[in-house]
Parts: C-alpha cells; sequence; structure tokens
C-alpha cells in the first residue's frame, strides 16, 4: 500500500528543521536580503548545533549533504534513510530561508559531490569541510560537458587553469569541488572533479554577483591559475572511461537535484502557509471536501496551487526514497527538479498576486519567495535541461541523438 504520510522515524528530525527555520532563519530573513554579501554570522551557532546532532548520530541527514549510496550493502529491506531525511529536513529549513539555507556552513552542494564520489579516505580527509560547487564557465552553462579549464598531471599534482563563474558559496566555503578536463580530446569522459582548498595559491575570488533573489548566499567569481592541488584530491577514479562517458561526474546530480527540488517545495509551502493566514483572515474558508466551483475564486486557486505543490513533493520524496533504497533514480531526479522548479516560480507568484498589494510589497516575504524562486528552475540543471534528460531517458536516446 502506498502511505503518502512522512515517515514516521523522521518526524522529530522534520519537526527540529522546522522549529530551527521559524526561530532562528525566519527573523533574520529579511535583514540578510537587504545586506548582500554580508555573512550572516547567527549561522555559526546553527551549523555547530547541526555538527553536534551529526556527530552524536541523532541525526539522519539534518542538512543537505546526507547522500551517500551504501552500494555494498547486503540489507534489501526498504529504507526510509539518509536521502528521505535530507530532502524533508532541506524543504524544512528553506520554509525558513532558502537563501540562509544555502549559505549554511558545512552543508555546500560540493559536499554533497564528495558524498556521492569520493572513495572512504576522501570521505575521511575532507569531512567537515565546507565545499562549494564550480561546474558553471563563461562560455559552458548547461552544455557541461563542453566545459574548458583542464587539469594537467605534474607529478603528484595536478595543475588547474581556467574561469567558474556563479559559483554558489564560492567566497565562503572552505573549499571548491572543480570540474575540469584531464583531456579535452577524449570528451566527456575526461572531466573530473577537484577539491580545491580555499588559500590554494592560485586559485583567486575576483567578484561577487548582485542577483535577484537568494541574496543571503555569496555568488563568486573564482579563477585558477595554474593551481597546483594534490593528485589524491581527484575525486573518484583518475582512469578516463571512454564508454562511462560522464556517467561518474553525473552522478552528483542523482542526489543534488532532489535536494535543490525539495529547496523549491519549502519555499512554496512558505508562501502557501502565508496566502492560508491570509485567506482565512479574510473569511475564507478553505473547504477541502466541497467542489472548488462552489468556494470563492481565491480558495480554488489556493486549492489548485497547493494540488500542484503536493506532486512535487511526492516527487521528490521518490526520487530520495529510491537513492535510500539503491535504485536508479537519474529520470525521477530530473523529473522531481522540472516539477518543484516550475511548481515553486508558479506558487510563489501568484501568491503575490493573491495577496494583491501586500504581496508585492516588503512588508512580508511573498514578494521574497517570489525572487528567491527563479534560480530553483535555473541551477543544478534548467527547467528546459530537465525536461530533455526526462525525455532522452523515456525515449531512450543519447544525447547526441536529443539536444
Ligand atoms: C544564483 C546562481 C547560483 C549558481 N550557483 C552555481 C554553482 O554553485 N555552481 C555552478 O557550477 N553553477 C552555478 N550556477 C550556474 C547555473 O548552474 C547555470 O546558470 C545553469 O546551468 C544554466 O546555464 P547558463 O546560465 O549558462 O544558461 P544556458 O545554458 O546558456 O541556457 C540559457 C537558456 O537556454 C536554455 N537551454 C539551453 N540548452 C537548451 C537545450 N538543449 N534545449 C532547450 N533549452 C535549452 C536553458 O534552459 C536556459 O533557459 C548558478 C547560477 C546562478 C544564477
Amino acid at each position: 500500500m502506498i502511505n503518502l504520510e512522512a515517515p514516521k522515524k523522521h518526524a522529530a528530525l522534520i519537526d527540529q528543521a522546522h522549529q530551527v527555520a521559524m526561530n532562528m532563519l525566519r527573523p533574520i530573513s529579511r535583514k540578510y536580503d537587504l545586506a548582500e554579501h554580508e555573512y550572516p554570522k547567527e549561522l555559526d551557532m546553527l551549523a555547530a548545533m547541526i555538527d553536534g546532532l551529526d556527530s552524536s548520530g541523532a541525526s539522519e541527514g539534518a542538512g543537505a549533504t546526507g547522500v551517500r549510496r551504501d552500494a555494498d550493502s547486503d540489507d534489501k529491506t526498504v529504507k526510509n534513510g539518509a536521502n528521505l531525511a535530507s530532502v524533508m529536513s532541506v524543504a524544512e529549513m528553506c520554509w525558513g530561508d532558502v537563501g540562509l539555507l544555502l549559505t549554511m556552513p558545512r552543508q555546500g552542494l560540493g559536499n554533497s559531490a564528495i558524498a556521492s564520489v569520493a572513495n572512504d579516505e576522501q570521505l575521511a580527509r575532507f569531512k567537515g569541510t565546507w565545499a562549494a560547487m564550480a561546474i558553471t564557465e563563461p562560455g559552458t552553462g548547461s552544455d557541461s560537458a563542453n566545459i574548458i579549464t583542464t587539469a594537467i598531471k605534474d607529478g603528484d599534482e595536478y595543475v588547474l587553469n581556467g574561469e567558474k563563474i556563479f559559483v554558489t558559496s564560492g567566497e565562503r566555503a572552505d573549499s571548491v569541488v572543480v570540474w575540469a578536463t584531464l583531456d579535452k580530446k577524449l570528451g566527456r569522459a575526461a572531466i573530473k572533479s577537484f577539491v580545491v582548498t580555499k588559500g590554494t595559491p592560485g586559485m583567486k575570488v575576483e567578484r561577487l554577483e548582485h542577483k535577484l533573489g537568494i541574496r543571503a548566499s555569496d555568488t563568486a567569481v573564482i579563477t585558477f591559475t595554474d593551481c597546483r592541488v594534490p593528485a589524491a584530491n581527484l575525486l573518484g577514479s583518475p582512469e578516463v572511461d571512454v564508454k562511462a562517458g560522464f556517467a561518474g561526474a553525473m552522478a552528483t546530480f542523482d542526489n543534488t537535484r532532489p535536494l535543490v527540488a525539495a529547496m523549491a517545495v519549502g519555499v512554496a509551502r512558505a508562501s502557501l502557509d502565508l496566502i492560508r493566514d491570509l485567506l482565512t483572515e479574510a473569511g475564507q474558508d478553505i473547504d477541502y471536501d466541497k467542489p472548488t466551483y462552489r468556494q470563492s475564486a481565491a480558495v480554488a486557486k489556493f486549492l489548485q496551487l497547493e494540488a500542484d505543490y503536493e506532486a512535487a513533493q511526492l516527487l521528490t520524496m521518490q526520487a530520495a526514497w529510491m537513492a535510500d533504497n539503491r535504485k536508479a533514480n537519474s529520470t525521477e531526479a530530473s523529473m522531481a527538479k522540472a516539477k518543484a522548479g516550475r511548481m515553486c516560480s508558479d506558487v510563489t507568484l501568484s501568491c503575490v498576486e493573491l495577496a494583491g498589494t501586500f504581496g508585492y510589497s516588503e512588508a512580508e516575504l511573498l514578494e521574497k519567495w517570489s525572487r528567491d524562486s527563479k534560480i530553483l528552475d535555473i541551477f543544478e540543471g534548467t527547467q528546459q535541461i530537465q525536461l530533455l534528460v526526462v525525455a532522452r531517458r523515456l525515449l531512450g536516446l543519447s544525447s547526441a541523438e536529443l539536444k
């Protein structure tokens, strides 16, 4: 039987994340939207709390990093594990503030990459680092197979040269997971990721971007000029397996896309909760048992938005649950990201519309959430790219056959 409730074993974690979001993130949400580029120092205490939960074992996936597949496990029982816990707690935190979640120490998207593809030695060595993720370049966004940053082996080091743009947490993180090619001629199979520690000579943060939304999160341009990193910092295998192609690097996305979908779910929920309160204050009863044509237009719209929200939430949970149960989830991860990204933009803007001038003003956070939402439909693969990935998978076509 399908049970659409959140698993009971994660209830305490979800509740804890919600309390943190309500009491620690919401109160400083507007402050850091206005103070773009200022580090939210309040997050240090929160990050320490999350570390404490992690080391005590009290949290299974309290943050954005709990996304490792246990491929060798003999345990074939159905699990609601760390991936599911992560997406649900991330959604709760983003109900508080997505920009702040994105700049939470040690919870970067680079941490998810490390968790997904690092070997055991690297996992131990990079434990506790705060890692950003740098794929995008001035000439390469969606077409990530075309990156031109190079990594040339020299003894027991790689020498990195190139420029990365729009790196979330690029200035604040302790390290950056950088995608670079070992040999452009060998195509996408030669793209590997490298952990580059902040302060490594040759790595330079050039500037920070000013943005529409998620202003609490820093977004950096970083250059690498003859930047030497230990060969042991290459994540995964250094072999170029032309047959496997891009599979290794892309495996990261199977884990990070559901997390971004969860962010969208959290932001949308925030808008819906506020609109629900406004409708109730205005004397509009939301009745789930009455057909929509017998309710006000505003309530009918709310019910439609909420249904769309639930569809996105269930797809997100499904993609994470599949990872917990060692099932290939690339299609579902892209479906969740596509659906949740689009849903969040639509829901947050519709909530601004429903609330009229109040929605558009800074009196409340509705206008902020409508600005914060758009990025969730862009990074970790745009809406259009997710649909392309899904179409390729359903039709059994390669990236060369369907562009
Ligand atoms: C605030 C912010 C934070 C970011 N953080 C990071 C980060 O931490 N690390 C990182 O590496 N990158 C990051 N990015 C970059 C982000 O991942 C890219 O912006 C994204 O991948 C899209 O690339 P692009 O902007 O070059 O757009 P393009 O790839 O040039 O695409 C432009 C438009 O064309 C569409 N399009 C492209 N190809 C196709 C196709 N084949 N079919 C149909 N439509 C297509 C796209 O969907 C898009 O709408 C961030 C971006 C922003 C704005």
